[in-house]
């Protein structure tokens, strides 16, 4: 009992004036879902897929995916599982995929190159072999698939036409699966942020990956520490974009949640809600503090905290206001 209470498990996250925000967890591995669900999380926002390549030097065949998404579906007990295809490239390229093609090896160790969706549509049958497993796991729970690091609409067109070749694919061999699992999107590109509006109308739902999205939109590579500086949150270019994004979703009806960095300090939660904002998904250990930040403020009041962080110029002082605004309710 103490225990739950320690992590917020039986605390409904919702807003002073009883607006209900959806609270879930990102996850690396199966093992993780359980610290999402004894936090109370409303599901898994983010399944990082692409560590199944790291813990082996071997390919993961269909049966190792499919095992490892039932594991995951299992334990979340029904609730919404987001699971995003493989992100692989940049610091995550598994040995099986560059053995013997050094001048690929080159490529997809950039953060410009061939990393994360693209390496899939380049890969058909890594790719195929993942939405396979997916497909068949579909019918044991609340699956939900998302591509990453989508930058233009014939990406997404791409990917979704090779998931529906998967679909028929499996149909022909008799193979029982779900034909209304939703798919989605991860933007995190500053160019999938601008044409949000048209991505809107053909995805059934975002994810915003603010940590791809700030790297993106500063041209700072998220790991170099000698530029780390300009690495921050609260730029308003990175802002404004976001604020577009969510924008797009509503008026087009669609899910739209924050699964980047940015939604697991306690900081931005009210500039979120305000931009219009209602899920997020969260590193497992921040689910607490997180609902704790959405019960310190009603719509109103992050609507105004928006409205004036959107006017500010600089990082500088979009942190310090966002950081008083925190101090000042605590
Ligand atoms: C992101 O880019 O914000 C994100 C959630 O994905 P990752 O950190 O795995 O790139
Ligand atoms: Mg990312």
């Amino acid at each position: 009992e103490a225990a739950r209470q320690e992590t917020f498990a039986d605390v409904e996250p919702i807003t002073k004036d009883n607006v209900r925000v959806s609270v879930m967890g990102n996850i690396e591995f199966p093992t993780e879902v359980e610290h999402c669900v004894s936090r109370g999380a409303d599901g898994i926002g983010l399944y990082r897929t692409e560590f199944l390549y790291l813990q082996t030097d071997v390919e993961p065949d269909e049966q190792t995916h499919l095992d490892a998404y039932r594991a995951v579906l299992r334990e979340a007990g029904g609730q919404p599982v987001i699971i995003r295809t493989l992100d692989l490239g940049v610091d995550k390229v598994p040995p099986s995929l560059t053995r013997g093609y050094p001048e690929q090896a080159a490529e997809t160790h950039s953060a410009l190159g061939l990393r994360s969706i693209r390496l899939s549509l380049q890969h058909l049958p890594l790719f195929k072999t993942q939405l396979r497993a997916l497909l068949r796991a579909s019918v044991d729970g609340d699956v939900r698939i998302m591509f990453p690091l989508i930058s233009t609409l014939m990406e997404f067109r791409k990917a979704r036409m090779i998931f529906a070749d998967v679909m028929e694919d499996l149909e022909e061999e008799g193979v029982d699966f779900r034909r209304d699992i939703p798919l989605g999107m991860m933007v995190e590109t500053p160019s999938a942020a601008l044409l949000a509006e048209e991505f809107a109308r053909e995805v059934d739902f975002f994810s915003i990956g603010t940590n791809d999205l700030i790297q993106y939109t500063l041209a700072v590579d998220r790991a170099e520490t000698l530029v780390s500086s300009l690495y921050t949150s609260g730029d308003p270019a990175v802002l404004r974009l976001i604020d577009r994004i969510i924008k797009a979703a509503v008026a087009a009806d669609i899910p739209v949640s924050v699964c980047g960095q940015m939604a697991s300090d306690p900081d931005y939660v009210p500039l979120l809600i305000g931009m219009g904002l209602r899920q997020v998904s969260v590193t497992p250990h921040a689910i607490g503090q997180v609902k704790a930040a959405i019960r310190r403020v009603s719509v109103e009041q992050a609507e105004a905290i928006a409205t004036h962080v959107l006017s500010l110029e600089t990082a500088r002082d979009v942190e310090s206001y966002l950081r008083n605004v925190r101090r000042r309710q605590e």
